[in-house]
């Protein structure tokens, strides 16, 4: 191509043009290098994008997976947590259910315990009223058959003071007055046994004079035993406790059961009575053990001999009710004891009581007795009298010691304080005084030193009775100027003793050799008291009225000291059929002056 209406480039221009040229070139080159490496750049990064693409998603992925996974264990839980709270809600539907059910059976519980104790309280009512009649009833019989029991023996007895009857009559007689005593027996016994098994046995539980007790018992079974021509030994320690607590009443009827037994059942030899003291670390016990010689019991029979009514085949006149062993057995469980038979047929057996001992030293039993009353005690002939003072406030106490000197032979004086005792001192000058330690007004220490400080007053001999043994008291009572003390309950040879070594005098004792039967009760004594209380006491006997005999039983005491001393005795340990006795012989007595 021609240029010719353009002006030609001169060289300037085209090294410019060159170099321009040149330089886009280079531009270019770069440019190119430029886009080349951008390109590459965005390649890489494309790739890199891609790959962080890649991961994303991969990433995602996971994420979904996880999500549905955890989607899943949230269904899961929920599903679990719903059927828990079901499973809750049912327990609770349950236990609602359980506890309701509980109410009503204990509502119902509550019914069936009230309707029971309703139905017990009246079973309770029924069989108490039923016991009631049932003792009443007893009650009632004993005393209808007791009535005609006693006219029956009482009569007998009148008819045999008759001298007219004959050798028959007079056996018949004695058959009908042993078959009544018999028959009295038995209903005591019956009347026992029925009230053992209606629980309206209880115990009486009281201080009482054990060797009083035991004396007692041997003075009356000692004449029962030396009349069969046997033996009678007794045997007990010295350290004995006197006072004991424990029901006397029912302890004497069970000696006088194994006792009578042995008699009964012993045809010749003997018979022991052994009292011991088996000490153990935390009780003491009692024995007591009957001894015989006797025929024996066989070993069958020893188990069975216990039991109501159970005899072994004996003689028609020896037969007893068969109760005594059977009330005795209980009484002494009632005790807290127990009762033990050993026996070889044909040579004798022995019955042995054990029973929880609980002694009551320092305890005052309000029971005077006269151990020696059979005996006679008189003063030796050509001895002179002695002036006595008894200083003491209970009339009982002071009745026994009047009645027991005067019988003696002394000129007595009373007073029933200590200050009366210091007046009658001075008129009376006795040579004795008997002073009660306890008195209203003065007392028997103050009593004794005013006296010991007057004239005269250094020579009386002061004898403290006294119902305290605490030796503190024997120290203080000494101490007061007293020269002696006897003890109460006491016994009459102790008075007569402290009575020769104080006052140098001497007695004679009558001893004899079979005490009277039945204890010292007399007949005569009965009959000598005025028709009103022999028949008033027959009666309250008959009535078995305790408070009205006790009264009666005073009463006597004020006519006669000795003899109401004696019935107290009796009618204290309910020995109510030998005061019956006795007062049949006295009214036979007075028929048959
Ligand atoms: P009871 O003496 O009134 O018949 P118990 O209950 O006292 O009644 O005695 C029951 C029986 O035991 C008596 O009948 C007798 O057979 C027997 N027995 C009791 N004591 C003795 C004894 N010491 N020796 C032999 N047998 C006895």
């Amino acid at each position: 191509m021609k240029h010719h209406a353009q002006p030609q480039p001169n060289e300037a221009d085209k090294r410019l043009i060159h170099i321009l040229q040149f330089e886009l070139a280079e531009t270019n080159r770069g440019l190119i290098a430029l886009s080349m490496e951008l390109e590459q750049r965005v390649e890489e990064r494309t790739a890199e994008l891609r790959i962080t693409q890649d991961e994303l998603q991969r990433t995602n992925t996971d994420l979904l997976l996880l999500t549905m996974e955890l989607e899943d264990r949230v269904d899961e839980r929920t599903k679990e947590l719903t059927q828990a709270i079901t499973n809750l809600h049912q327990e609770i539907i349950e236990r609602e259910k359980v506890e309701a059910e509980l109410k009503t059976y204990r509502d119902h519980l509550e019914e069936i315990i009230k309707e029971r104790t309703a139905e017990v309280e009246s079973a309770r009512k029924i069989a108490e009223a039923a016991s009631q009649s049932k003792s009443s009833f007893l009650a009632n019989m004993s005393h209808e058959l007791r009535t005609p029991m006693n006219a029956i023996l009482g009569f007998s007895g009148l008819m045999m003071q008759d001298d007219a009857l004959s050798e028959k009559q007079r056996e018949y007689l004695d058959i009908i007055s042993r078959s009544g005593k018999h028959l009295l027996a038995l209903i005591n016994d019956v009347l026992d046994m029925s009230k053992i098994e209606a629980g309206q046995i209880t115990l009486d539980k009281q201080a009482f004079d054990l060797l009083a007790m035991i004396q007692d018992i041997t003075n009356m079974m000692r004449v029962r035993i030396v009349e069969k021509g046997l033996q009678f030994l007794m045997d007990q320690p010295v350290d004995l406790p006197r006072h004991i607590f424990g029901d006397e009443a029912k302890l004497r009827q069970i000696l006088l059961n194994l006792l009578s037994n042995a008699c009964k059942f012993t045809p010749r030899g003997g018979i022991t009575l052994r009292i011991g003291i088996l000490a153990k670390r935390e009780c003491s016990k009692l024995l007591i053990e009957v001894e015989d010689t006797g025929i024996g019991i066989s070993a069958e029979n020893q188990s069975r001999i216990f039991e109501a009514f159970y005899q072994v085949g004996m003689a028609a006149t020896e037969r007893g009710t068969g109760l005594g062993l059977a009330i005795s057995r209980q009484f002494v469980e009632l005790m807290g004891g127990s009762i033990h038979v050993e026996s070889i047929s044909g040579q004798g057996s022995t019955f042995r009581l054990e029973l929880p001992l609980e002694t009551a030293e320092g305890v005052v039993t309000p029971y005077l007795y006269i151990e020696d009353s059979g005996d006679a005690i008189l003063l030796e002939p050509g001895q002179t009298s002695k002036r006595i003072l008894i200083v003491e406030d209970q009339r009982e106490n002071a009745l026994l010691l009047q009645t027991l000197m005067e019988k003696a032979g002394f000129e007595v004086r009373m007073a029933d304080n200590g200050a009366m005792g210091v007046e009658m001192f001075q008129q009376f000058k006795p040579h004795l005084i008997w002073m009660d330690r306890r008195m209203p007004v003065m007392d028997g220490i103050e009593a004794t030193r005013n006296i010991r400080s007057m004239e005269g007053g250094q020579e009386v001999k002061i004898v403290a009775v006294t119902a305290s043994v605490f030796k503190e008291q024997r120290g203080e009572l000494l101490s007061a100027g007293m020269d002696d003390i006897i003890n109460k309950p006491f016994r009459a040879g102790e008075l007569f003793d402290c009575m020769e070594e104080q006052l140098g005098i001497h007695f004679i004792r009558q001893v004899t050799d079979t005490p009277p039967p039945l204890a010292v009760i007399s007949a005569e004594a009965l009959a000598k008291l005025p028709d009103e209380l022999q028949v008033k006491l027959w009666d309250a006997l008959l009535d078995l009225n305790t408070a009205r005999i006790d009264e009666i039983v005073g009463k006597i005491n004020d006519h006669v000291p000795e003899l109401g001393g004696i019935l107290h005795n009796l009618a204290k340990s309910y020995q109510y059929t030998t005061m019956i006795q006795a007062l049949e012989e006295a009214f036979a007595l007075r028929g048959n002056p």
